[in-house]
């Protein structure tokens, strides 16, 4: 067995539906006593659900979280944290809105109770990004790890199936290529593999009944455990593409992972036989890169950068990019094979 180091984030989780009635219990544990509740305008009413449930130990709420987490949202949510005197944020949302709790954390020493109602897994992560003048600097700091987080899949029953499918394959994404990381260790591995055999067998139940609560909960605990994987290892090209392209032509975060994720098991699968044997295990099938594929075409998911809006004539652009950082992937970055990749995904087609 490989030499690994192994270290356990801190958060506290509480999973189960219905379990946002636990809500206030939550905020007294952590010692606070007002909070700022968090959404994006898309939902609003989620934060005024929690803000009805938390009745006076709710300071405000801001309801103005984006994509990406633009600096001027976050100095205006860090603002009215202070000046509600806020001494914990809640979170309710996806990436976005953890993302912007994360940003005020970053900053201040208030704790963040994040409930999740999509698939990202940032709630389990160290990482944080702000958008500045076009650019996102992205960084990993133990400061906005949420101190709770609260997985209720009751949330998740109105998650549009389209954004169930990508959200879940972008899961699947971490637990992917957690599994090759340079710093994987076998704890991690087993909740990549048990994170993606849980998205497999939910995401295609959730797409024939959105509110099966039993479907519901299999995918939430998939994310918890990928998310968990993106916060404890290294990940490697496929990531590393995702942002590429998704800052380089606005694309969308979730449809991206989508798309990308079977070219770049392609790509690495003779260098990392192993993970592609439990990835391809795990979603049952017996080629990990076909089997995802397989999988978004059945959730009918984009398959092609083309069709979530990458203009035309934009690969050699994007390699050059793609090239220009170095980082650790079990296959060294090969200009031509990188080529091949993209024009792949460009075009959708099923990985041989
Ligand atoms: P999102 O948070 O942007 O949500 C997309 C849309 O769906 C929003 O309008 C949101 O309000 C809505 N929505 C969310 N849950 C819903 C529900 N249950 N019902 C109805 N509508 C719902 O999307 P995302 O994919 O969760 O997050 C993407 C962002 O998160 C990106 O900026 C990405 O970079 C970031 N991210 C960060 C990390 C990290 O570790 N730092 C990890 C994953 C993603």
């Amino acid at each position: 067995m490989q030499d690994f180091i192994y270290s356990s984030p801190a958060s506290r989780v509480i999973f189960g539906a219905g379990s946002l009635r636990h809500v206030i219990r939550e905020i007294d544990l952590l010692g606070a006593g007002r909070a700022i509740v968090l959404s994006t305008p898309e939902q609003r009413a989620d934060a005024d659900h929690v803000a009805a449930m938390i009745g006076e130990r709710c300071a405000g709420i801001f309801d103005r979280a984006v994509m990406h987490v633009p600096i001027e949202t976050a100095r205006q949510a860090r603002e009215l944290a202070r000046q509600v005197n806020a001494d914990c944020a809640i979170a309710i949302g996806g990436g976005s809105t953890t993302g912007l709790g994360k940003a005020i954390a970053l900053e201040s020493p208030l704790p963040i109770l994040a409930i999740p109602t999509t698939y990202a897994g940032s709630e389990m992560t160290p990482i944080y990004g702000i958008t500045e003048a076009g650019l996102k600097k992205t960084g990993r700091d133990m400061r906005v790890l949420p101190k709770t987080v609260i997985y209720d899949p009751e949330l998740t029953v109105g998650l549009p199936t389209s954004l169930s499918a990508t959200s879940g394959i972008n899961a699947i994404a971490h637990a992917a290529e957690g599994l090759y990381a340079q710093d994987a260790n076998p704890i991690i591995s087993l909740f990549a593999e048990e994170g993606i055999r849980a998205l497999a067998q939910g995401l295609p139940a959730v797409l024939a009944n959105p509110s099966d609560m039993e479907a519901r909960s299999q995918c939430l605990y998939g994310a918890w455990l990928c998310g968990t994987v993106l916060g404890s290892v290294g990940m490697a090209l496929h990531h590393k593409l995702c942002h590429t392209l998704g800052g380089t032509y606005n694309l969308p975060h979730a449809e991206t992972h989508t798309v990308v994720l079977p070219h770049a098991l392609a790509y690495n699968a003779a260098a990392a036989p192993d993970a592609m044997k439990r990835i391809a295990k795990a979603l049952g099938g017996a080629n990990a890169s076909q089997a995802v594929y397989d999988l978004a075409k059945a959730l009918n998911a984009p398959l092609s950068l083309k069709e979530i809006g990458m203009p035309e004539g934009e690969i050699d652009r994007c390699v050059e990019i793609a090239m220009q950082n170095a980082y650790a992937n079990p296959r060294p970055l090969e200009k031509a094979a990188l080529r091949r990749l993209l024009d792949d995904a460009f075009h959708g087609r099923r990985p041989a």
